[in-house]
């Protein structure tokens, strides 16, 4: 059999950088520290920080007086940030820059008096977070046929931003619809949004025309991970979204002569490396690695913490 793997694929700056600072935070602040929501959606890696002494809680109201309370990659709403401040909470804020980039975009819209359309998912936090972060109202798209149910004037000042997540093809046609319905709507670039998204997507296609089937490694609460699995389903390849390696079925790929493989931005490469250790166990393997975008994006660690690291490296000889 032959595995395939995608490149790039696993983890972007965000996801390394938010469990960077739950780290930096441990050793700094000692046991325990406090995490808003998963920090990213990995139980791997939840597990693996709970182990060094972090507490995941879903609300501030769970955190002790004076704690330190990290925010997750997603995003969180002012509301939560001003509740830490009221609460007298030691706040390390996870956000992913890119994130916070939108955040930033939807305010600049609603300042010049736009009335605001975020296309995203109901319920996920980074949305939740998002139509926290922009003081005027937000509208929520969902689907292209969400556009034709909006009660706005024709001639409404408009526009749009999107959840990091989304693939670039699932906001097309819904910005697409919203240009039909009100042709004078303005947003950002969609292929800017997210470069991890983007080159994680654009392998998936790539690898999906030469496997026969596609393993996604990651969470099934996985925004990014599921539309991976959603991109090489629609080129016509089976595709399944898993955890681990103990996972799969065989039954999946039991006639497959290649079997792609790729991971979400949330998901370790050990993860990875788990999964096709289990194809391994159901047949000879020939292990190939597709050639792809190479990303040296790194971000930098949030400001309570990055002058901590910056001066930890300079006393390391
Ligand atoms: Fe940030 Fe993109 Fe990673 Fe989300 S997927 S954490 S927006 S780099």
């Amino acid at each position: 059999m032959r595995v395939i793997l995608a490149q790039p694929r696993g983890f972007c700056a965000g996801v390394v950088r938010a469990i960077d600072t739950v780290e930096h935070a441990l050793r700094r602040h000692g046991t325990p520290v406090y995490v808003r929501h998963e920090i990213v959606h990995n139980k791997h890696v939840v597990d693996g920080l709970k182990a060094q002494g972090a507490v995941f809680v879903e609300e501030l109201a769970e955190v002790p007086t004076d704690a330190v309370a990290i925010f997750s990659a997603h995003g969180v709403s002012r509301a939560v940030e001003t509740e830490a401040r009221a609460r007298g909470l030691r706040a390390i804020d996870a956000t992913c820059p890119l994130v916070t980039k939108v955040h930033e975009q939807g305010r600049r819209y609603a300042a010049k008096g736009y009335a605001l359309i975020l296309i995203g998912h109901a319920g996920h936090p980074e949305v939740t977070g998002t139509l926290g972060q922009i003081p005027a109202p937000v509208t929520l798209v969902q689907t292209e046929a969400d556009v034709d149910t909006l009660v706005l004037d024709a001639d409404t000042p408009l526009a749009y931003i999107t959840q990091t997540t989304l693939s670039v093809d699932d906001t097309r046609g819904i910005i697409d619809a919203l240009q039909r319905r009100f042709p004078q709507i303005v947003g950002p670039d969609t292929r800017d949004i997210c470069y991890a998204t983007q080159n994680r997507q654009t392998a998936v296609r790539e690898l999906s025309q030469q496997v026969d089937v596609v393993l996604v490694v990651g969470a099934q609460n996985s925004s990014n991970s599921q539309r991976l699995r959603e991109i090489a389903a629609q080129a016509g390849v089976r595709s399944y979204l898993i955890a681990q390696g103990s996972e799969l079925k065989p039954d999946w790929v039991r006639d497959a002569g290649a079997v792609g493989v790729t991971a979400g931005a949330s998901a370790p490469e050990t993860m990875v490396q788990d999964v096709v250790a289990a194809l391994r166990r159901l047949a000879e393997v020939e292990l190939l690695t597709l050639p792809g975008r190479e990303e040296h994006v790194v971000f930098r660690l949030p400001a309570e913490l990055a002058a901590e690291a910056a001066a930890a490296e300079v006393a390391t000889p």
